[in-house]
This record gives C-alpha cells, sequence and structure tokens, in this order.
C-alpha cells in the first residue's frame, strides 16, 4: 500500500516505518522473521527496533548540543524537535487558514520564523547573547549549531551556562508562542530574558554549592564570574 495525500498522519507513519523495515530486507517474510526476532526476548523488543532504525539514519551534527547533560529534559526535548524542523508552526498544518506568526502578525509561522526571524526571538537573543558573552550572530539553526560546535565547546561554567542559555531560550520562546497563540498573551521579552537568567542562575548555584565552592553567579548586565572561556 503506497502513501497517501489523504493519509492520517498516523496510517503515513506506519507506512514509512514498514518501507524502512523492508528496505534492509529481501522480502514481506523476510521482514516478518525479524520482527519476531526483536521481540522473542519479550525485554529487548524495543531496544533492538531502537537500534536498527537508528543506525540507518544519517549522521547529525547537532546531537553534541542536544545533548549536553546540564540541559534539563523539557528544554532537550524542544531544542531536538527544533534541531529537526518538526516542531508544529503553522506552516506545517494542512488545514490552518491563517498562517501568520501570532507573536508578530508579520510573516508566516514557520520554525525558521518563530525562532530566528520573529522579532520576540531576535531581542530575546541580543539580551541572552550580550549578557552571555555570545559574539557570533546566527540566523538559524544551522548556523547556532554550527557556531556552538565550533566555538563554544567544553565543560566550564561558562560554557555550561552558554549552552544553558540558549537551550533555555529556546524552550521560552516555544512556550510563549504557545501562550501567545492559545492564550493570547502578549510576549514579554524582558520576562523572558528574566526566566533564562533564573534557569542559568539556579544550575550554577546549586551546581557550584554541590561542588562546595562559593556560588560566583553572572551579573545582571553582560559581566560574569567563575569559570573561563
Ligand atoms: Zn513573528
Amino acid at each position: 500500500m503506497a502513501k497517501k495525500d489523504s493519509d492520517s498522519p498516523l496510517i503515513k507513519r506506519l507506512l514509512e516505518i514498514r518501507s524502512k523495515l523492508l528496505e534492509g530486507s529481501s522480502d514481506v517474510g523476510a521482514a516478518n522473521m525479524k520482527l519476531i526476532e526483536w521481540f522473542a526476548g519479550a525485554e529487548n523488543g524495543v531496544t533492538n527496533a531502537y537500534n536498527f532504525f537508528k543506525g540507518r539514519e544519517p549522521e547529525v551534527t547537532w546531537k553534541a548540543m542536544v545533548w549536553r547533560p546540564e540541559i534539563m529534559p523539557k528544554h532537550r526535548f524542544a531544542l531536538w524537535m527544533l534541531a529537526q524542523g518538526r516542531l508544529r508552526t503553522k506552516d506545517r498544518m494542512e488545514y490552518e487558514p491563517n498562517k501568520e506568526c501570532d507573536m508578530c502578525r508579520k510573516q508566516v509561522e514557520s520554525n525558521q520564523h518563530v525562532f530566528f526571524e520573529c522579532p520576540v526571538a531576535c531581542e530575546l537573543w541580543c539580551k541572552v547573547k550580550q549578557w552571555l558573552e555570545i559574539q557570533h550572530d546566527f540566523r538559524s539553526f544551522e548556523e547556532l549549531q554550527q557556531i556552538f560546535a565550533e566555538h563554544y565547546k567544553g565543560h566550564t561554567w561558562k560554557m555550561k551556562a552558554r549552552h544553558l542559555g540558549i537551550s533555555s531560550s529556546i524552550y521560552y520562546i516555544w512556550e510563549a508562542r504557545n501562550k501567545c497563540r492559545f492564550h493570547n498573551v502578549v510576549p514579554d521579552v524582558c520576562w523572558l530574558f528574566r526566566k533564562v537568567q533564573i534557569h542559568v542562575f539556579r544550575f550554577v548555584d546549586v551546581a557550584q554549592m554541590m561542588a562546595g565552592r562559593r556560588p560566583q553567579p553572572w551579573q545582571h548586565g553582560g559581566r560574569h564570574a567563575g569559570g573561563q572561556g
């Protein structure tokens, strides 16, 4: 059965999975045998399936940025979805008549627009970059991950704070977009920036206290203390 435009997203996804299974098998019978083998051990079935599909995906460059241990799970999920361009913006909604971004009402809402072109996001990035001393400009997720892979590696306090600042900004931009779209809440960039700062401060304070050091959080306004580079 071939994929049709009228199929539901779930059916489309199941057909894609079936096609991938058949790609690596000589026929339907062989694909069925593979499924039986995977799940014969009961407990390892999901792991076997995961390893099969993971091995077939092309190598991605954003992994190092998404899987840093300091990033909290819900922020990581937003980052992971954005890395794949899969956050459900209006450009991806077939039946949405109004494609306009709710935050600025100027352009079509897309992953690219919400996070890198919308004035709300641009103003927040400006504040976060200045505060965390990130010198480079980025206008897409591709550019963001390339810059971080090249210039913001390592695990000093300052690097961790930068990665926390970026990942939490992405989460809070998406949260602001949802509040605007579904509850008509106008985004307040100063409040979004404050939330990013609170998140970074909290992590750095707790981590330094656990390491037996006196907390030395960033100062408001771009100065910093503690860590290197
Ligand atoms: Zn916008």
